[in-house]
């Protein structure tokens, strides 16, 4: 006989199905408390009818999506059993047709290239919905997308997992606020990537107060976890990191907001090589106005770097060397330690400038200028 009176609070769950009728009844309980809003199957309801179990639907509803974080803090995710039941909910649903979108939006803007880029949501403390390998962004549907867990086992989803999902997994194991994640090789963001400079900063407020200071991580091989492990140094006080020799990464709390990201940079690094192709300055938002808008970024709750007063002095100071330019090198606020790692064989950025100008001076030669 079971304990008289026993009850079940599962009001922060927004779906009540027959596996929890079942596991109600087994710990002998005689009601279950749901929240407001909560989807309860029929099956469910039938079972817990059958077996006297009473359903109480509270006066309380659950968070909203974007309020209700599974990975309270960064560890939130070790030595709990992945439930492979999220991947069929509502909301992992409503998440799939997202990633479907967000996907298809890469493709068409051209921010990705045949398999190319991938696209993650963190749906539980170590659940993670993820883009398949070997699918372009274009053609996916609901159906090609997986889940895995926090260490990258796939647990559930026709198609293998994609190969970079260890980047996606370092930062929502360090950034707790990070739900979603788009990498993807932009064409003018990866200008960038491949120069190993960065854009300067106080020229458009949007990019100022959606990914401001973009960082760049150090080239590793694609797929491995050394490549995974660069942007750890970044992720926290960065919104979107630019891969060395490879593309970009954005994080956010939904996969859409992640892709805003990855919009408003390419676009602005676009912008700035229109600019300079004018050959006159390009204007700069005044310091006051500027510290407006780390106000506003402040308030919407985004992470800056330059929020940290005594670092932004060397990011001002980097960006006040050359002020007509739109790349600069990368300073420690751009996360950048060392300047070999982002050319390569090509040796220094000292090196580097010097043989660009010795490049552009022999051009200007010869077509007589
Ligand atoms: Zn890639």
């Amino acid at each position: 006989m079971r304990n008289a009176g026993k009850s079940i609070d599962l009001a922060g769950r927004r779906l009540l199905a027959m596996r929890d009728a079942q596991d109600a009844l087994a710990a002998g309980a005689t009601s279950i408390v749901a929240a407001a809003n909560c989807v309860v199957t029929p099956s469910a309801r039938d079972f817990l009818q059958q077996h006297g179990i009473e359903l109480v639907m509270s006066g309380r509803e659950t968070g909203a999506r974007t309020n209700a974080n599974p990975a309270a803090d960064a560890s939130a995710h070790e030595g709990r059993t992945p439930n492979a039941r999220l991947y069929s909910t509502p909301e992992a649903e409503a998440i799939k047709k997202e990633i479907c979108t967000v996907g298809r939006k890469l493709w068409l803007r051209q921010f990705v290239d045949g398999n190319g880029g991938n696209i993650t949501y963190r749906i539980g403390p170590n659940e993670v919905l993820c883009t398949p390998t070997l699918v372009s962004k274009y053609d996916l549907t609901p159906e090609d997308i997986c889940l895995t867990d926090l260490e990258g086992n796939q647990i559930a989803g026709p198609k293998p997992r994609t190969s970079e999902l260890l980047l996606h997994l370092e930062i929502f194991k360090a950034v707790p606020e990070a739900r979603a994640a788009v990498h993807c090789h932009p064409p003018h963001a990866t200008a960038y990537a491949i120069t190993g400079r960065v854009p300067p900063n106080m020229i458009i407020p949007e990019f100022e107060v959606f990914v401001g200071k973009v960082a760049i991580s150090p080239y590793e091989t694609p797929g491995t976890k050394a490549f995974a492990e660069t942007v750890l140094p970044y992720v926290k006080d960065h919104n979107t990191v630019l891969l060395a020799n490879h593309g970009i990464i954005c994080w956010a709390d939904t996969v859409t907001h992640a892709e805003w990201y990855a919009e408003v940079l390419e676009t602005y690094c676009w912008t700035l090589m229109l600019a300079a192709q004018l050959g006159v300055p390009i204007a700069r938002i005044s310091e006051e106005q500027g510290t407006d808008l780390l106000e506003l970024k402040k308030k919407l709750g985004l992470p800056d770097i330059r929020f940290d007063t005594s670092r932004m002095k060397e990011c001002q100071l980097s960006d006040l060397e050359i002020p007509s330019s739109i790349a600069l090198e990368p300073t420690p606020c751009d996360g950048c330690t060392n300047n070999d790692n982002t050319v390569g064989a090509l040796g220094s950025h000292a090196d580097l400038d010097a043989l660009v100008r010795s490049v552009t001076d022999a051009v200007m030669e010869a077509i007589g200028k």
